[in-house]
């Protein structure tokens, strides 16, 4: 979760450390926030997604599971609309009342084939029933690590990312790269992208005043 520091004397102000994505189409599955301590560039480190596509990818058939018959024990039902919905007692015996009536929609069949379970201890009786199979995604690209800058185009208009020369060698399939050997791509120093700001750090890279102080993180 980045962490916001504030300048309290020039305003300077940078978000540093993780973030995780919400989505991985583009290959990267977290950013890594970087400010250069000596001039206050924010950069970043985009890092590629590491896990086998397969392991993100719904695997297997997905299900809709109905109650349809609520038996002889409806307590015992209810307690398992309950524990499978996670609605309160009135919305569980409003669907007991109402069967055959909708419980989850969309999960896995392990999951289908536990709630089934769950109910047939109860007394109860379960639907559950294939959705169709939903074309596959398009296949994620595979990416190296990356790094850029937060610059503005020359001859104005809005500032965006730009993808920075890695020095130095890359290692692995992802392109590992040590962030140490590393220059600021605006003032040409190396060894001053961070993503933390050391406790004893406290000197804002714009006006070099003690005034730099975290405020808090944001949720991601
Ligand atoms: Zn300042
Ligand atoms: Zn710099």
């Amino acid at each position: 979760m980045p962490v916001t520091y504030r300048c309290t004397n020039c305003r300077f102000e940078a978000d540093l450390g993780w973030f995780h994505h919400h989505r991985f189409d583009d290959g990267y599955f977290a950013t890594k926030l970087l400010v250069c301590t000596r001039c206050g560039t924010s950069h970043q480190v985009r890092i590629a997604l590491r896990a086998s596509i397969g392991d993100l990818a719904r695997t297997g058939p997905r299900c809709d599971v109905s109650l349809v018959n609520v038996g002889q024990h409806r307590a015992r039902v209810l307690a398992a609309i309950r524990e499978t919905t996670g609605g309160g007692l009135h919305d569980a015996m409003l669907r007991a009342a109402q069967v055959p009536t909708s419980l989850v929609e969309d999960v896995d069949l392990t999951e289908a084939n536990e709630i089934r379970a769950r109910f047939e201890s109860a007394g109860g009786q379960v639907d559950v029933r294939m959705r169709p199979p939903e074309p596959a995604p398009p296949p994620i690209p595979k990416q190296r690590d990356e790094l850029g800058v937060w610059v503005s185009p020359e001859g104005g208009g809005e500032p965006a990312w730009q993808v920075c020369p890695i020095e130095g060698e890359r290692r692995g399939e992802f392109g590992e790269f040590d962030l140490e050997a590393q220059s600021c791509y605006r003032c040409a120093a190396r060894g001053t992208l961070v993503s933390e700001i050391p406790s004893e750090v406290s000197c804002c890279p714009r006006c070099g005043e003690d005034a730099l102080r975290a405020q808090g993180g944001w949720i991601t």
